[in-house]
């Protein structure tokens, strides 16, 4: 046993220990899976007055910067919100492993307003990843917070979509290879017919170009229209 003098001083030595994996801040009020709830705070929607289709200020003159061959669109998040930005920081964790941050921003997806339009789709399906990848870290995030929204919208959630192993990992592309990312490394899954009005999951939007080629791939095998809605919109 320590002389009771000590305690006090061990309570604030381990206070001290408990810092934020964030911002390396302590830990206080609202933490929660590590992050202290300042972390938390950079959940940040996405600017007021941005275009429904590209969900990136423009003006309503001009067409949308990139490529988007859908008539609907919008993220949650900004990205890049808070400091640290905390979707850049989740969702490499999440991918890594970091199954507690992915409950964590799964609790706060099953309470976020969800856009107004979501309401209209008649089926919710997400943009796939790789078998590879789905087996090294146990679990497809993009599906799980698919299968949430379709929950909150009481419609079902299929997966539609397949990626090829080779096509790669997006995040470790150059822009420009991003942008060549082949049309055939995204298609419909075999026996699948896409009906109705689609919407289409996924964890982050950044060129976008992803998306597009779901789009096309659900598009092509019969759906009728295609919105999309991503957690993250990097601005
Ligand atoms: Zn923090
Ligand atoms: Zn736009």
């Amino acid at each position: 046993m320590l002389p009771a003098r000590f305690l006090p001083r061990l309570h604030l030595v381990g206070a001290a220990l408990l810092l934020c994996r964030g911002c390396l801040g302590p830990v206080g009020q609202g933490a929660e899976a590590g992050l202290c709830g300042r972390c938390w705070a950079g959940l940040l929607p996405l600017p007021e007055g941005r275009c429904a289709r590209c969900a990136l200020v423009h003006g309503g003159e001009e067409s949308c910067p990139e490529v988007t061959e859908w008539e609907k669109g919008d993220a949650l998040w900004d990205y890049h919100g808070g400091r640290p930005p905390l979707g850049a920081l989740l969702l490499p964790g999440i991918k890594g492993g970091e199954a507690g941050w992915g409950r964590a921003l799964l609790d706060r997806l099953a309470e976020v307003p969800l856009p107004p339009w979501s309401a209209e789709v008649d089926l919710v399906t997400s943009v796939p990843s790789t078998l590879p990848r789905r087996w090294l870290r146990g679990s497809d995030f993009s599906a799980e917070a698919a299968r949430l929204v379709a929950g909150r919208l009481a419609r079902a959630y299929e997966p539609l979509l397949t990626k090829r192993w080779f096509s790669g990992r997006q995040a470790a592309r150059t822009e420009s290879q991003r942008r060549r990312l082949p049309r055939k490394a995204l298609s419909l899954r075999r026996g699948v017919a896409p009906r109705g009005r689609i919407l289409l999951v996924d964890d982050v939007w950044t060129t976008g170009t992803t998306l597009l080629r779901c789009v096309q791939a659900l598009r092509e095998g019969g759906a009728d229209e295609v919105r999309v809605l991503t957690l993250f919109r990097a601005t």
